[in-house]
């Protein structure tokens, strides 16, 4: 399975990073050794002193798929999720400088958090899930689907003229503002609506 991860998919995020605005959606990709183990802690790799959380929705594909048009995209997912995208943003912004892909920076080991599912049933509209992560009892990012600039049938329109979608594979969809630091200690909650979703600790 493969995790496909988008970036800069909220306005407030790619103001924050002095990003600029894409045309296009960005991609990248996780391995799944990325993903961090249920009930384990997250540890701060050794070769970043900035790593950042990035809690982002998730959407899990449950049939095969290649150029799907948006209108079909709601059959190839029948599960929500959240998670975080974790990025050692001093890294990032090295390789970003060079041109370099970002991998070390946000596929190394553990970096991919996976929490509960949840049926797309549960939701109305997709396109509007708000959701949160906590970070020692404090809110430290909030967001809602209906923020993103690509919709999730448009990444999956987007993504599978590239990728065949396999059953099982993931969609990091993207964050909203307020990536910020994590250090040993930390708690961290992510939260759909009132639901808690994942705990983590960082180490
Ligand atoms: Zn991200």
């Amino acid at each position: 399975m493969k995790l496909i991860c988008i970036g800069r998919n909220y306005t407030e995020h790619i103001k924050e990073l002095e990003n600029e605005k894409p045309k296009d959606p960005v991609v990248f990709l996780k391995p799944d050794t990325s993903i961090l183990l249920k009930k384990q802690p997250f540890f701060i790799p050794d070769f970043s002193n900035d790593v950042h959380h990035e809690v982002e929705i998730l959407v899990k594909i449950n049939k095969v798929g290649k150029h799907i048009d948006k209108k079909f995209a709601h059959k190839y997912y029948n599960e929500i999720g959240l998670g975080i995208d974790f990025t050692a943003r001093d890294l990032q912004s090295q390789l970003k400088a060079k041109g370099l892909p970002w991998e070390k920076a946000k596929a190394f080991d553990g970096a991919a958090v996976i929490g509960k599912w949840l049926p797309k049933n549960n939701f109305k509209n997709v396109d509007n899930i708000e959701f949160s992560l906590h970070k020692n009892d404090t809110i430290v990012q909030q967001g809602s689907t209906s923020l993103m600039l690509w919709k999730i049938d448009e990444l999956i329109e987007y993504v599978s003229k590239y990728f065949t979608l396999k059953i099982g594979d993931i969609i990091f969809t993207g964050t909203p503002a307020g990536v910020g630091k994590v250090i040993a200690n930390d708690k961290l909650k992510g939260y759909i609506e009132n639901q808690e979703l994942f705990s983590i600790t960082v180490k």
